[in-house]
């Protein structure tokens, strides 16, 4: 069924009684091609490009609960390209490229909404790492702009300005980058990838795998065994503990994210907004509400909610930048499991053991990869080989030494 003006104008007619359900949720057969495990964002749009660009369809996405119940509907929405690093650039300006075109490619609503992300500075050290970002970023075909600090009072009238402890002197704008319906992401993925053939699979949990010699030929899952011949794990927070049941242990932890939503409020806030002197990011919602986030919790963890030094952390980042958002109340507050890697850097590869395949250590700018995650694990999966701009996030990076630390923090999880 194809979503259009003139298909609301039928349903309009009809008292809204003929939509059909946007995905099928299949039953598991006993043997696959392809087997995904995790219905986030990664694992769905992973089974929507091995169909639609490698033509196969004979794919089980298997998700322990409902999707879009795990990450990918509890972010805070951003997406952007703005990365300084060569291993990382071409790949988040590809899914960049992939978002732009997103909701053709899916028929699906996902409000893309390209509002601009801009990174605060507060000093002349921080503007040159800005600087050299951003002209990092130009050299590899990507826009930004340096901006001063009328600039951004322009476009930001209601930021500190006058008594702020870490006065704003500029921002490294990516106008092209923004915000997108983070669980309608899921949504259309999984539409486009079921209409192909694909069976999404809710409530069936992966619980271990099946071995023949040295190869995975199958899952143990809470609704049978199913066999595959080749099988990725997009499991997000959980990679450690599916890895382990392979047998596997990964150079990623588990730490808890926590997301704010305040009441709604007239249009205030136009673009995606970060504090560069303390953890905090801040956009609006087409509904009104102010969405934002700081750090990590900072601890290991598989709980999804977070713990209250973080809450009065992210809140004082919030106060010390925008004053006025101490007006305004917190409707809800929530916590994801993100994959922390070692060096903040993601990996999309093959593992030691045959048939497995690995995507993961998302940290938590996990949403705005998920189209180009799904591009190039689709391709490793049907080719075997890496997709040029994913041939960095390789799993051997560790123990060669060819970290990707976008953010110069060193091997410490909690502190990418
Ligand atoms: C509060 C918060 C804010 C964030 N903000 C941003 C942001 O603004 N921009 C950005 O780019 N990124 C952001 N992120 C990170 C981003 O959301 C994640 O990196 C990304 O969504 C992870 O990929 P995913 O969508 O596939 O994960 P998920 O949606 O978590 O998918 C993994 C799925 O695997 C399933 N699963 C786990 N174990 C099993 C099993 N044994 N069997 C079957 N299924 C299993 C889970 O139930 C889950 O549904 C944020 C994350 C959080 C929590």
């Amino acid at each position: 069924m194809r979503y259009s003006i003139f298909s609301l104008l039928r349903q309009a007619l009809v008292g809204h009684r003929g939509w059909e359900p946007a995905w099928r949720d299949a039953e598991p057969k006993p043997a696959y091609d392809v087997i995904l495990v995790g219905g986030g964002g990664h694992g769905l749009s992973t089974a929507h490009y091995l169909a639609k660009v490698h033509g196969i369809t004979d794919v089980a996405v298997l998700e322990k609960g409902w999707i879009g119940l795990g990450n990918v509907g509890r972010n805070t929405t951003i997406i952007r390209s703005n990365y300084l690093l060569a291993g990382n650039n071409p790949f988040y300006e590809l899914s960049m490229k992939l978002w732009e075109g997103l909701e053709q490619d899916l028929n699906f609503n996902a409000m893309v909404s390209q509002r601009g992300v801009l990174n605060l500075y507060h000093s002349d050290s921080q503007r040159d790492a800005y600087a050299r970002r951003g002209n990092a970023m130009r050299m590899h075909g990507v826009d930004a702009e340096l901006l001063d600090a009328g600039a951004v009072r322009s476009m930001l009238p209601f930021l500190d300005f006058e008594n702020a402890r870490f006065p704003i002197q500029g921002g490294l704008l990516q106008r092209r980058g923004g915000t997108a319906r983070h669980d309608a992401v899921a949504w259309g993925y999984a539409r486009a990838a079921s209409e192909r053939g694909v069976d999404i699979v809710q409530n069936c949990e992966v619980t271990g795998f099946i071995s023949e010699g040295e190869r995975i030929v199958g899952v143990r899952t809470s609704r049978g065994d199913i066999r595959a011949r080749k099988i990725g794990m997009a499991v997000a927070g959980n990679t450690s503990n599916v890895a382990r049941m392979a047998g596997l242990r990964l150079p990623i932890e588990s730490h808890v994210l926590q997301a704010f939503v305040s009441e709604a409020v007239k249009p205030l806030v136009p673009c995606v907004v970060t504090y560069g002197a303390g953890h905090f990011y801040v956009s609006q919602s087409d509904k009104g509400g102010l969405v934002f986030g700081g750090n990590i919790d900072g601890y290991n963890s598989y709980a999804q909610r977070g713990n209250l030094p973080t809450v009065e952390d992210v809140c004082e980042s919030g106060m010390a930048l925008m004053p006025a958002i101490g007006r305004v109340r917190i409707v809800r507050s929530w916590g994801g499991i993100m994959d922390m890697s070692m060096d903040g850097s993601p990996i999309i590869d093959r593992t030691p053991i045959d048939g497995l395949y690995l995507n993961g250590g998302w940290c938590y700018g996990g949403f705005k990869a998920t189209p180009a995650s799904g591009y190039c694990f689709a391709h490793l999966l049907a080719r075997d080989e890496a997709h040029e701009v994913a041939r960095a996030f390789r799993l051997d990076r560790f123990a060669a030494g060819r970290l990707l630390d976008e953010k110069g923090q060193g091997p410490q999880p909690n502190l990418h």
